[in-house]
């Protein structure tokens, strides 16, 4: 016999995790905001019986792609209002209509795409925000329940609304015809990439273009623009005055001034902590800031929110400033090339060349107002370097070699490309392989290229079609291939 007492799991089961999922509030239990996010997900809805706070029926079509990176929770979803056509656009979820306003909703550019603001208890909305939809009496089991469904493994499959069409004809294809699949994607993509270098570089030259590209990857998806800007004004940047004794200083100080990132004053609450570092950096732009004010970037074009401190705009470029302080960065890329192709070394030779030494300050610190780190941490991680090698210094090479029409050169670069391992993983590509592979993804190479593939695919299918696969041509051209 047990000497376990009969049910003891499953009591502490329900009342540990059920009440994780809720808090109690005035008339009775309501939900998180992430356990309603995962309601509307699942849609674990009366879904014939949804109606707006002013009475439309909702028709949900597809609840949208979950969106863990700021901005409305939902993105892309299918609604239809009462007889009117689908609407497609994003859906936040909230706990009360009211929140729209307190969360400044209302005044953020981001949520301007909402189209349903889903809540558990709602009044109607006011004429200037979206549609209201309240959940609280429409959930397709009672409350507790579902917190404790949430939580189990049965919640964990992906519902049937976030797998694309093309789901069904990719499961039938072999896994080495998937990699083939992928790897031409990918292979696709490097040339387009290598074009999109090339067209710049018939503008500016080889080597501004490569400033360019690297500038711009350094700007991760956030700040992709204000990067590019800075990375034009580098002629400028390099060619004002002499460097003086201090080449990287005045590197870091003029690549972080004409970028806006630089206090105009010095902040009062910076005052008794400003590092000796800020206090030169500052005293050298202030210096030449007047030779500059034709090209300085106004602050509001850098985006900080949702960054990883190690993503900073700042600590990219005091990072280019070594770059461009080493010099010569073009000749010592060839020579890499050449090494890596000899020895098949490729990411730790790349790193050593452009890992810089460790910096007084960026070794230690976030960012200029940052304190000091325990740990001194790198100012390029692996995961940067293989974006940086996929899409700018592999690409460039590509279009270098096919302007002196180098046939080996050129596989010899595709040749590193398809070896090159994965880099970090990230919401798109997660989103990418439940749409094509549901919760089964082939067993596939554990390469970049493979990644880039993928990437490929959503920019020629995904981002041409909506969250229901409406006319993506992409099951079609699966089909001729299994056929
Ligand atoms: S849009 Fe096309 S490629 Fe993307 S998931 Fe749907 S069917 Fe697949």
């Amino acid at each position: 016999m047990s000497i376990v007492p009969p049910s003891f799991y499953a009591r502490w089961r329900s009342s540990a995790l059920g009440a994780d999922t809720l808090r109690e509030a005035g008339k009775g239990a309501v939900p998180s905001e992430r356990l309603l996010q995962q309601v509307w997900f699942h849609q674990r809805l009366l879904r014939e019986q949804l109606l707006t706070a002013d009475g439309r029926r909702v028709r949900v079509l597809h609840p949208g792609f979950w969106s863990r990176e700021g901005g409305p929770d939902f993105r892309q979803a299918v609604v239809q209002f009462g007889e009117d056509s689908p609407h497609r656009g994003d859906v936040e979820v909230d706990l009360a209509t009211a929140n729209w306003r307190a969360h400044a909703h209302d005044r953020n550019p981001a949520f301007q795409g909402v189209i349903l603001h889903v809540v558990w208890e709602g009044e109607p909305r006011d004429s200037q925000a979206p549609p209201v939809l309240a959940l609280k009496a429409r959930l397709d089991a009672p409350l507790d329940e579902l917190g404790l469904w949430l939580g189990s493994e049965a919640a964990q499959f992906l519902p049937d609304s976030q797998i694309g069409q093309c789901h069904g004809p990719l499961r039938g294809l072999a896994p080495e015809m998937v990699t083939g699949l992928l790897q031409q994607a990918a292979q696709a993509r490097l040339q387009a990439k290598a074009h999109q270098i090339q067209a710049r570089a018939r503008q500016v030259g080889c080597e501004q273009a490569l400033w360019e590209g690297l500038f711009r990857a350094l700007g991760y998806k956030h700040n992709v623009w204000p990067m590019q800007r800075v990375a034009e004004l580098l002629p400028e940047v390099l060619a004002r005055e002499r460097l003086g004794d201090t080449p990287l200083l005045a590197l870091q100080s003029r690549l972080l001034g004409v970028s806006g990132l630089l206090p105009t004053e010095l902040p009062q609450r910076w005052a008794g902590r400003a590092t000796p570092y800020f206090r030169r950096v500052w005293d050298c732009w202030w210096r030449e800031r007047d030779a500059f004010s034709d090209f300085i970037l106004p602050r509001i074009v850098w985006r900080f929110h949702g960054l990883r401190p190690s993503n900073q705009p700042q600590r990219r470029l005091a990072l280019a400033a070594h770059w461009l302080a080493t010099g010569g960065l073009s000749v010592r890329l060839e020579k890499w090339l050449r090494e890596a192709v000899a020895e098949r070394s490729r990411l730790p030779s790349l790193l050593e060349l452009l890992q810089p030494d460790p910096d007084p300050f960026w070794s230690w610190h976030w960012g200029l107002g940052s304190p000091r780190l325990a740990k001194p941490q790198p100012l390029l991680g692996e995961k940067r370097l293989t974006d940086l090698a996929m899409n700018v210094v592999l690409p460039w090479f590509c279009m270098r070699a096919a302007a002196g029409q180098n046939t080996a050169l050129q596989h010899q670069v595709e040749e590193l490309y398809f070896a090159w391992p994965s880099g970090e993983d990230n919401a798109v590509l997660r989103l990418t392989r439940q749409r094509l592979f549901g919760g089964a993804a082939p067993r596939l190479p554990r390469t970049a290229a493979m990644q880039q593939g993928l990437l490929q695919i959503v920019r020629d299918f995904c981002d041409h079609a909506d969250a229901l696969c409406d006319q993506c041509r992409f099951p079609e051209l699966v089909r001729e291939l299994r056929g």
